[in-house]
């Protein structure tokens, strides 16, 4: 996994808050659940939000084998998948100086069909640990016609970078005697109460919901 940015992943606005730490990479792809994944075909770019896992340095994705996404992407074309993980609302004393913190990481490259039995099953599991820590050991395993229907691609995450924000508002010295609320509203995803299936045998637990940190 790269630990370096390339001319393409180096961020140019507001460069320190360019991270090129490949665990840092690594970190904000784990904890965010979605992705979206940038394409084109027939010159029309497309970005389509999707699930995602990552184990060592590479990323997969997965979906129906008749999906456009899966089927213009393993043909090799290029790709930009981005992650992004809202922290809080930055609120400053004037608008202009409002922002969010935010950790944000984008991968460039190729993806390639996952071909070898063993790794598509390893991917599927990863992608669905990924979501649900602990669920793959508790769920019936994808069989032999489900693993036809899907396609997994894996992506290197070898030209990938960050972004991150993090802090209170920066506001121009003359305003901040101005009479507003100033500071910062964390955010953060939680889980509701979970409702069971309405044919849920008795007696599981529902799975937590945990993400890394
Ligand atoms: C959080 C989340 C996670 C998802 N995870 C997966 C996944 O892991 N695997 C997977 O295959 N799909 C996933 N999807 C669905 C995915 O976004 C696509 O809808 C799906 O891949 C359908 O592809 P397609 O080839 O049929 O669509 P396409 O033929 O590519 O789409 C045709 C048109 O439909 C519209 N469209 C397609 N998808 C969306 C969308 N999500 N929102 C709005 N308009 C859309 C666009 O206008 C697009 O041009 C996820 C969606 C969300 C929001």
């Amino acid at each position: 996994m790269a630990s370096a940015p390339s001319p393409r992943t180096t961020v140019k606005r507001l460069p320190k808050r360019g991270v090129y730490d490949a665990p840092a990479i690594a970190a904000i792809l784990d904890e965010a659940l979605a992705c979206h994944v940038g394409f084109v075909v027939e010159g029309q770019p497309y970005v389509i939000p999707t699930i995602h896992g990552r184990s060592g340095d590479r990323l997969y994705l997965h979906g129906s084998a008749a999906s456009r996404m899966l089927r213009a992407l393993s043909g090799g074309i290029p790709a930009c998948v981005t992650a992004t993980l809202i922290d809080g609302l930055v609120m400053a004393r004037s608008a202009f100086h409002h922002s969010m913190n935010y950790r944000s990481a984008v991968v460039l490259g190729t993806a390639t069909l996952v071909e070898d039995p063993d790794e598509k099953m390893e991917a599927l599991r990863v992608i669905v640990e990924h979501v649900s820590p602990g669920r793959w050991a508790e769920v019936r395993w994808p069989t032999p016609k489900e693993l036809l229907a899907t396609s997994v691609l894996g992506m290197s995450l070898e030209e990938a970078s960050a972004k991150v924000r993090t802090g209170p508002p920066i506001d121009d010295a003359e305003d901040m005697d101005f009479a507003c609320w100033a500071g910062v509203l964390p955010l953060g995803i939680t889980a509701g109460a979970p409702i069971p299936d309405a044919a849920c045998r008795p007696g599981f637990n529902p799975p937590e919901f945990r993400r890394p940190r």
